[in-house]
């Protein structure tokens, strides 16, 4: 059995990671984690990558293609993927997951939506904001209360704060790399814990930010996130600098491939490199 923890950090690009995320970092640099560079789909907007990330489908295959498409996932994703394996999963996150995975209708209702337990959808038990500067302390402790409810097999979280600041201050600022230092300090306070509880962990963003404090086009800056693995499962090493080159493509076949679940048609074989091969 593989439990995994997905952490999807919106706006957490390369360069801010590697320069304020110092635990992961630290555990790349000594051997005890995976890091890559991982260059996003397009557009680099949040709602398509969401799906492309949670489905391995790009964008002209799932039809999410602006973050004004507000409509439930047509295909299959790894909330459903999960549930059909008899996994429970978990999520902690904005509003627009439940919006795609969940079974409300929609639009997502703050008074009405936000805690959806024990749900029919592809999501079965989630803690969901709609507030862009909800404290990341709150979103991880959201989930942190449900991994304790519910023991999930798989447990998204998925803070906004770093893409809140940088929308707020651009990429060039104090505020964003603060932010992204603080989600880092976040996993590092729970990295043990989850650790003891059998947990992997896998750390990505959905798409970067650029020194205007947007995102959206195809450009480095805006495109690319770092993907951080502690998993035994996985070569451990920094191999962002070189081969393989990975992109959001590459997301959902690792997720499957640590929970131990099949892949399904439409999906590439994920470029990660696993030990024994
Ligand atoms: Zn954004």
């Amino acid at each position: 059995m593989g439990k995994l923890i997905f952490i999807l950090v919106d706006a957490l690009g390369f360069d801010v990671a590697t320069k304020h995320f110092g635990f992961l970092e630290h555990m790349a640099e000594t051997g005890q984690a995976a890091k890559y560079r991982l260059y996003g789909e397009l557009p680099s907007l949040s709602r398509p990558m969401y799906e492309t990330l949670l489905t391995g489908l790009p964008v002209w295959q799932h039809g999410i293609t602006a973050n004004e498409v507000c409509r439930k996932s047509r295909v299959e994703n790894i909330f459903s993927m999960t549930r059909k394996a008899s996994l429970t999963n978990a999520c902690a996150g904005y509003s627009w997951l439940l919006e795609l995975y969940g079974d409300r209708s929609l639009p997502f209702d703050l008074y009405r939506d936000r805690y959806c337990l024990d749900g029919s959808g592809d999501i079965m038990h989630g803690i969901f904001y709609c507030s862009d500067d909800y404290p990341d302390s709150h979103l991880y402790s959201d989930a942190e209360f449900l991994r304790r409810q519910y023991k999930p097999d798989f447990l998204m979280i998925h803070p906004m704060g770093v893409d809140f600041a940088g929308h707020r201050f651009t990429a060039l600022s104090k505020e964003y790399a603060m932010q992204a230092a603080h989600s880092c300090v976040q996993i590092a306070t729970q990295w043990e814990n989850w650790v003891r509880d059998g947990y992997q962990i896998v750390v990505t963003g959905d798409h970067g930010m650029d020194h205007l404090g947007l995102h959206e086009g195809n450009e480095p800056i805006q495109r690319e996130t770092p993907l951080y693995i502690i998993s035994d499962r996985v070569k451990y090493g920094d191999f962002s600098g070189g081969e393989p080159v990975l992109t959001s493509l590459d997301v959902c076949p690792l997720l499957c491939a640590l929970l131990n679940i099949p892949t399904v048609p439409g999906m590439i074989k994920t470029k990660v490199l696993f030990r024994g091969n």
